[in-house]
């Protein structure tokens, strides 16, 4: 299944298409993962994102094109994949069209993470990340074994620069601004699948489920 993942920004998002991917066999694509690799790696697409992630601001729909197309083109992405975090505008939802459409393949699924303001900003302000490899834990909703240290490689846990409250409504502005309009545009394609995203993770992923298997 092809699938996209769409929501506000601390909707839940990354863990749960993380789960999704692992329990279908699925390849996570992950847009925010792979321009921080790009910025902590300095390669010449990272520099340039890296003052616009800083600011929360979104980088070029080309810059971010170029590494979908690469990511999709990999192996695992062959059996399906879930994109999470594009596309953002619709401009991404076209060049995401385009270059599968090439390929022969059609998206199979939107599912629209639904989630208040008020709850997303408390969220956000309990995530940690690893800096290291890329692990995202929540103060109170999952938290690491051991306080502040990453379960996977034990490296001292730190609050993204973007988690940071004012960062975050800044996100939500631009969210309602430049993404909300594409839930109309999968909807008007039948391909949307709304979901509540409030509560545990845990009963989040089970209304995915059931939403995907309702809904085929
Ligand atoms: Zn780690």
């Amino acid at each position: 299944m092809r699938l996209v993942l769409l929501g506000p920004p601390g909707a839940g998002k990354g863990t749960q298409a993380r789960r999704l991917a692992e329990r279908r066999g699925w390849a996570h694509i992950s847009t925010g993962d792979m321009l921080r690799e790009a910025v902590r790696k300095q390669t010449p697409a990272g520099q340039k994102a890296e003052p616009l992630l800083a600011a929360g601001q979104l980088v070029p729909d080309a810059l971010v094109l170029e590494l979908v197309a690469e990511r999709l083109a990999e192996p695992d992405a062959r059996g399906g994949f879930i994109l999470d975090g594009y596309p953002r505008n619709p401009q991404q939802a076209e060049d995401l069209a385009a270059l599968l459409r090439e390929r022969g393949l059609g998206l199979d699924r939107v599912v629209l993470l639904r989630l208040e303001d008020e709850a997303i900003v408390r969220r956000m302000a309990g995530r940690r990340s690893c800096p290291e490899c890329g692990a995202v834990y929540h103060l109170e909703f999952a938290p690491p074994r051991v306080p502040q240290r990453c379960d996977r490689c034990g490296a001292a846990l730190v609050q993204r620069e973007d988690d940071r409250e004012e960062v975050v409504r800044r996100r939500l502005e631009t969210y309602r601004q430049k993404t909300a309009p594409l839930i109309e545009h999968y909807r008007a394609q039948g391909l949307l699948v709304e979901v509540d995203a409030s509560g545990e993770v845990d009963q989040v992923s089970q209304r995915i489920e059931q939403a995907l298997a309702t809904s085929a």
